[in-house]
């Protein structure tokens, strides 16, 4: 409800009561009729003194409330939630720098690993919580390229009411897989998210109690952690065992920069030229895009490589692999390091 504005008479009989006991316990009413008696007799001074109390007791009023975005949150709510995301953001940058700076005291840089994911979803119901088509993670390694890979099809059974149009434009645009009920791949959450969950452990076996980590891309790190949400409830699994298990979401595109600069300092080259506005640029490029024979059969079909996930996957691992491998002399392995030979299409006599 707005402030009430305060009137010329409301000031004359603020006034009239101050520091009189029977005058405070006057009705409005009664206070009104003996105000108005009063501003009769006032001369026009007087009257234009308590007018302008009146506006300055209007602007002293609306400066107390506080400034709020049209029709929306109050802008210290969205100060606030902005401060949050940029102490997260810091965190994660840490952490990756950390993990980084693990592999270098250990003289092990070139083999430590990390692990790729990627989820494709049907449509969001708000702002964290993905409904998933599909999920691909791999385990990535400098030295060894993309060692191995997880992928799934996901039949979620169902959609949320009312968003099925939603999900049928996102749908047709992207991965194009068919809608619930005749989604493919696994419709058991449970089962799909132990064995993601078991995926996970295995790859990070030499360190088994270290929290679980992922790395996505800038634009699927709001999917890649609503996915992961949406999975943990349809498990009914409770907030200790959620936090327990929780999945860390890193993004790979500052990996993808951080870890230049370490093995360019590694190599003694200079990295100086090198920033994140250019690794960026060429993370996004994805030149490896229209490799065929590294996507699931469904998306290879169909030719939509460019939005399976098995095939995002694969294609983070062989760009990392062509940018930093020759800074290290690190041969690369086809398949592994490089796509999978392309088989020729036609030939010319
Ligand atoms: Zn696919």
């Amino acid at each position: 409800m707005p402030p009430k504005k305060h009137s010329t008479l409301m000031m004359i009989i603020q006034q009239w009561r101050n520091n009189n006991a029977e005058r405070s316990r006057m009705t409005t009413p009664q206070a009104v009729a003996h105000c108005d008696e009063i501003t009769k007799n006032m001369t026009e001074h007087q009257g234009g003194t308590y007018s302008s109390q009146a506006k300055s007791a209007d602007v002293a009023a609306r400066a107390k409330r506080e400034p709020m975005y049209r029709c929306g949150p109050a802008i210290s709510a969205v100060e606030r939630q902005e401060r949050e995301r940029a102490e997260k953001q810091m965190q994660m940058k840490l952490a990756i720098e950390r993990i980084l700076r693990d592999g270098r005291e250990q003289h092990d840089l070139e083999n430590t690993k990390f692990v790729f994911a990627a989820f494709n979803y049907f449509v969001k119901n708000n702002e964290s919580i993905y409904i998933p088509a599909e999920f691909a993670a791999c385990l990535y390694s400098l030295k060894s390229g993309k060692t191995s890979t997880y992928s799934s099809l996901i039949n979620p059974n169902r959609l949320i009411c009312g968003r099925y149009s939603a999900a049928q434009d996102h749908t047709e645009s992207t991965h194009q897989l068919p809608l619930p009920p005749y989604a493919m791949g696994e419709s058991d959450m449970s089962r799909l998210y132990s064995n993601i969950l078991e995926y996970l452990r295995s790859c990070q076996s030499d360190n088994p109690h270290g929290p679980l980590v992922v790395f996505t891309s800038t634009e699927l790190m709001p999917v890649v952690k609503g996915c992961f949400r949406y999975l943990a409830f349809a498990c009914d699994m409770d907030m200790e065992e959620v936090e327990k298990q929780q999945i860390h979401v890193y993004d790979i595109q500052y990996l993808f920069y951080v870890l230049k600069i370490e093995v360019m300092g590694m190599s003694h080259l200079r990295s100086n030229a090198i920033n994140k506005c250019i690794t960026d640029t060429l993370f996004e490029y994805d030149y490896f895009e229209y490799h065929s024979g590294i996507s699931c059969q469904y998306h290879e079909d169909r030719d939509r490589s460019k939005y399976c996930t098995q095939s995002m996957v694969a294609r983070w691992s062989y760009l990392f692999s062509d940018y930093m491998c020759g800074d290290l002399a690190i041969k690369p392995l086809i398949g592994k390091h490089l796509p999978p030979k392309q088989e020729p299409k036609f030939t010319v006599e």
